[in-house]
């Protein structure tokens, strides 16, 4: 069953059940109030009978009814003990209610007579502990029962229609708030059918309800997954470009060594140079792919970053040769907790890249500080600078900015070396910065906690 349906059934069902609550308590407060009315009538009637009623002995008589204040006809007969009818206003010679004859008590009763629909009141007369005889006084109940009956249809009917109104308000009203959502499957659906992410969900107004909230957070999902699928699908693309560069200059040194017959030197080498590329594609890839899943083993403990530097500084002189001077700037003794060769290897990244792009006759200026509780390290150059639209995708996989991409391949460029420096940072709790202009340089600043246990 539809939503819709169940909504409209519910909803129906509740007002037609509230009703039928109070339907019923008004239909029994007004006949109880009713019948009241008439027992009331008849006690009054009784009470004015009986002191015309005359006994001697077991005799009663009565010679004439006394003048009633009663509006509505009555039915007086009174009954001997020996079942004599001593005095009837009635048309017949019966018991208005034949029952009431062998009663003790004052007691009021319903019954029918001759077709009439009575409420009668019987009273047992006693002279002394004697009974002798019966007074029995009825009124018509036809007032009541029509009463009950306009009164009862009168309820059923307007049940019916508040039901009918209720329903369809429901139904309209149900079916107006669903039609936004049939909208959503139906794109949602479009969506899976043709494979096309880059579809969204128009919100309609009002933006602000359940139903517009849901539509945003259903575009906004759309959004993450297309990134991720053009993630995944570039990253396809770039491995196997990656892959493919190798694999060529390894198979054609081979074919080159089985051609000459001989071991040749160069082509060996060649091989070699590409394996080690290979190598560390895949070892970088591995890493990446632990960092970015949250299962990168890191062997936390304290570690000096300051000696961290000064290692990574000797080795930056080296590789920079006299083409570059590379200086540090402050340095202070910070301990922080986590994994020294991982921390190293985000520093050497940051270093070579700096090196590897400032142009000869630049500077590449290191240093360490603390800054309230967390280590604070810098790697700046007087390079080309990173332009504006590259900076925000440094950090991402294979990503190269246009300059770099066309420099031409060292062999050591891949695009994944920031990538990783993010995770393995990112993993230590810290964050990584960096501030650069076209033509002014680079600056990456990397931030991680102190060593709780020495700040
Ligand atoms: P790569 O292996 O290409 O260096 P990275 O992930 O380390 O990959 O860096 C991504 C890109 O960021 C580089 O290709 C380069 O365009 C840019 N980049 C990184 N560091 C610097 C820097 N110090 N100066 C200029 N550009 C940089």
């Amino acid at each position: 069953m539809s939503l819709q349906r169940r909504l409209t059934l519910l909803y129906t069902s509740l007002v037609g059940g509230v009703l039928l609550l109070s339907g019923v308590a008004i239909y029994a407060s007004v006949s109880v109030e009713l019948l009241a009315r008439i027992d009331t009538q008849l006690a009054n009637t009784a009470e004015q009978i009986l002191p015309a009623i005359r006994t001697s002995g077991s005799q009663i008589s009565l010679t004439s009814f006394p003048p009633l204040d009663q509006v509505e006809t009555v039915y007086i007969q009174l009954w001997s003990q020996d079942g004599r009818l001593v005095a009837n206003n009635t048309r017949f010679n019966d018991s208005i209610d034949p029952a009431g004859l062998r009663i003790n008590q004052t007691i009021y009763r319903t019954s029918t007579f001759h077709a009439a629909h009575l409420r009668i009141l019987d009273v047992p007369l006693v002279v002394g502990e004697r009974p002798v005889g019966i007074l029995q006084v009825g009124g018509s109940l036809g007032t009541i029962d029509t009463t009950q009956n306009v009164l009862r249809s009168v309820l059923l009917i307007s049940a019916l229609i508040s039901m009918a109104v209720v329903a369809l308000g429901a139904w309209l009203s149900t079916g107006q708030a669903l039609s936004r959502l049939k909208a959503v499957t139906e794109v949602a659906t479009h969506i899976t059918r043709a494979d096309d992410l880059s579809r969204r969900i128009p919100v309609s107004p009002p933006e602000e309800d359940e139903v517009g909230q849901l539509i945003i957070a259903f575009n906004q999902t759309l959004s993450r997954l297309e990134s991720l699928f053009n993630t995944q699908r570039r990253f396809l693309t770039d491995v196997s470009h990656e892959l493919r560069t190798p694999l060529t200059v390894i198979k054609g040194n081979v074919g080159l060594l089985r051609k000459m017959g001989v071991t040749d030197e160069e082509s060996l080498s060649g091989i070699e140079i590409e394996v080690d590329r290979l190598t560390r594609l895949v070892g970088d890839l591995l890493l990446l792919a632990q960092a970015e899943s949250g299962k990168i083993p890191l062997d936390m403990r304290p570690v000096d970053l300051d000696t961290v530097l000064l290692e990574v500084y000797q080795q930056a002189r080296v590789l920079a040769g006299d083409r570059l001077q590379v200086r540090i700037g402050e340095i202070d003794q910070v301990q922080v907790m986590g994994d020294r060769d991982r921390l190293k290897q985000v520093l050497i990244n940051l270093v070579s890249n700096a090196i590897k792009y400032t142009p000869a006759g630049g500077q590449v200026i290191l240093a360490l500080s603390k800054s309230y509780d967390m280590a604070r390290l810098v790697v700046s150059d007087t390079g080309p600078g990173i332009p504006t639209k590259d900076l925000p995708h440094i950090f991402e996989r294979f990503y190269r900015a246009e300059k770099s991409r066309t420099r031409g391949r060292d062999g050591s460029s891949y695009g994944l070396g920031l990538s990783i420096a993010y995770w393995i940072v990112h993993h230590h709790g810290g964050r990584i910065e960096v501030e650069s202009k076209e033509g002014h340089g680079t600056t990456f600043v990397l931030w991680l906690p102190l060593d709780k246990t020495t700040r």
